[in-house]
């Protein structure tokens, strides 16, 4: 299927279909960098909830179309090739980062934070 994408901005009496990121919504379930970004569009293939919208200018990341109906599954960042370069990333809510705590020293941290407590040598009990 193809499409055709317009800017709100554009001729509203053209034939064209119309989209645009949902500036409404304030989250941002995924994040690009344009750097690592090859314009693939792996990402928004995998999407089952359709939430990406392919980029007009080949080459640029997709556009996060319905940010709202993003259900954090991950499928988007594991499909897409250049992932380790770091080209997309999941951006959780706060209220979904699950956060760890060790009950003996009250350490608070979560994984993959930049600065973690060392690891627990205690052993299990
Ligand atoms: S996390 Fe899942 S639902 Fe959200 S954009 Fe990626 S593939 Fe789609
Ligand atoms: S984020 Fe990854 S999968 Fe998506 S268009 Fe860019 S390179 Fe392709």
């Amino acid at each position: 299927m193809s499409l055709n994408y317009k800017c709100m901005e554009d001729d509203m009496d053209s034939e064209n279909v119309y989209g645009g990121p949902n500036v409404i919504i304030p989250n941002r379930p995924v994040l690009f960098d344009a750097n690592a970004c090859t314009g693939c569009n792996s990402c928004v293939e995998t999407c089952m909830m359709d939430v990406l919208l392919p980029n007009p200018e080949q080459g640029k990341p997709p556009i996060v179309l319905y940010p709202d109906e993003c259900w954090y599954c991950g499928c988007c960042v594991q499909e897409c090739p250049s992932g380790d370069a770091g080209a997309i990333y999941l951006n959780w809510p706060l209220t979904l980062r699950m956060r760890w705590k060790r009950k003996e020293t009250g350490e608070n941290y979560r994984l993959g934070m930049p600065d973690p407590p060392p690891p627990n040598e205690k052993p299990p009990v």
